[in-house]
């Protein structure tokens, strides 16, 4: 599996990396003289493969596999998260770092996309097996990255603790505490205000303008999401206290509904004591069709990559779909999607205020002075209603989606810098 070459084409049309490689050829016609540079985005700069041997508790050892993938570094240094699952492959993390390259620009921050992972299952780990794993991962990858070289974040299965570690080890083995070379810190480390909420948040706000500039209020309306994680669990609040009615979930543990509305602040409370989603009181466990098939008017998948595939886009009764998750939409479930009228947000949009937040985060950590949660907020707010303002209009003007819209935006920026810094050597 990881012998592949950097610009390695799997057979699988359903990889995330062919799926990333089919979204950069839909942009590539809109280039202009930049086209001749697109094959830049096709490959990934670098990629680090690594063994992870660990102590376990037991006294024996285990290897794990994580990885590094630096895609395009030409508008700054790597940004992307590292995630723990037992899915994690080298072809996922190379289209998770081509999404953030894309994201990165989308949104104009200064940051080239990188995303790294371990291919584990977390719960099977005790928590001092868990820091070993992060730190002998993070000493790996302590060759690439750095402040100004590449900045990890949370992804599935990390939060705050985890970048508590990695910043640890990696100022451990540098010799200076360095709080800029991870971001989704604890507070108390120079983590920013608002970055835990910041990608539940931005999603929200993706939602909202997309649903007004359709015709429709938040307030009132039927949202279904899938994945019950930092992402869609925050995102459903958020649409709940804005009046909304939250009639669909769906975790690891199953599918839930509920058509009066799920009490979503109870049952996040519920299952961040440890209780699984699908026992939670006051809902219907329901099957994987019928969550599917719910009726609603914004479905958010919030989970993992390929959930909204073929077979779904024919029978999903959506009006808008606003992808929390990073690549939960195939490029031919995207087209029939297109077909039905159903409108699609982009990942490399909806969920881009996570990364928006963690470059506020490593602003502070550079000039050590801190900003006010309304502060952060004011400003995420503003830059994801002006991303998606640009994304809406590239759109009506070329006659394509959202996401070729926002791929355009995004690779013209990506390769106009490229073309400018030139061929090294
Ligand atoms: P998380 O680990 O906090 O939550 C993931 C959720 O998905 C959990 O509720 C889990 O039970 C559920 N899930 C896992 N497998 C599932 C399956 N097969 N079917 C249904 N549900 C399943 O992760 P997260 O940080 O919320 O990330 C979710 C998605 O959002 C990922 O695609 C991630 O790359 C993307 N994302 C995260 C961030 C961030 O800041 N955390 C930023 C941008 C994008």
């Amino acid at each position: 599996m990881a012998s592949a070459g950097l610009s390695y084409v799997p057979n699988n049309p359903n990889s995330p990396w062919q799926m990333y490689l089919l979204q950069v050829d839909r942009v590539a016609p809109h280039l202009g003289h930049l086209e001749r540079w697109v094959e830049t985005l096709k490959r990934c700069k670098r990629v680090l493969a690594v063994d992870i041997p660990i102590n376990r508790d037991d006294g024996t050892v285990a290897h794990f596999e994580g990885f590094r993938a630096q895609h395009n570094m030409s508008r700054g240094p790597g940004k992307g998260g590292v995630r723990f699952h037992p899915d994690v492959t080298i072809d996922e993390v190379m289209a998770l770092a081509g999404w953030m390259t894309v994201k990165n620009a989308a949104l104009n921050l200064p940051y080239g996309g990188a995303k790294g992972g371990i291919r584990v299952d977390p719960k099977t780990l005790t928590r001092p097996e868990l820091e070993r794993l992060t730190r002998r991962y993070t000493s790996e990858i302590g060759l690439i990255i750095g402040p100004d070289k590449d900045i990890p974040a949370p992804d599935v299965n990390t939060n705050d603790q985890i970048m508590a570690w990695m910043m640890d080890t990696y100022s451990m083995n540098t010799g200076a505490t360095a709080t800029g070379v991870v971001t989704g810190k604890p507070i108390a480390l120079g983590g920013s205000l608002g970055r835990k909420e910041a990608t539940g948040r931005g999603v929200y706000i993706a939602a909202r303008e997309t649903a007004r500039a359709m015709g429709f209020d938040i307030a009132g309306a039927r949202i279904v999401v899938q994945g019950f994680g930092n992402v869609g669990g925050i995102a459903a609040r958020l649409f709940k206290a804005a009046g909304a009615s939250v009639i669909g979930l769906q975790d690891a543990s199953g599918s839930v509904a509920n058509e009066a509305g799920i009490d979503v602040d109870a049952a996040l409370d519920f299952v961040a004591a440890g209780g699984a989603l699908v026992d939670f009181k006051g809902v219907t466990k329901i099957s994987e069709g019928e969550f599917w098939a719910l009726k609603s008017d914004i479905f958010v998948p919030a989970a993992l990559e390929n959930q909204l595939t073929e077979t779904r886009a024919r029978s999903i009764a959506t009006k808008l779909v606003v992808e929390g998750a990073n690549g939960p939409t195939t490029p031919a479930a995207d087209d029939i999607l297109h077909d039905r009228g159903i409108k699609v947000v982009p990942d490399v949009i909806a969920n881009a205020g996570g990364v928006t937040v963690s470059y506020f985060e490593w602003v502070q950590d550079f000039s050590s002075f801190f900003w006010t949660e309304s502060e952060i907020n004011d400003r995420l707010e503003r830059i994801m209603v002006e991303a998606l303002k640009a994304v809406v209009h590239t759109a009506e003007k070329n006659n394509v989606s959202l996401r070729t819209a926002a791929f355009i935006i995004a690779c013209t920026r990506v390769l106009a810098a490229r073309e400018l810094r030139g061929l090294y050597p």
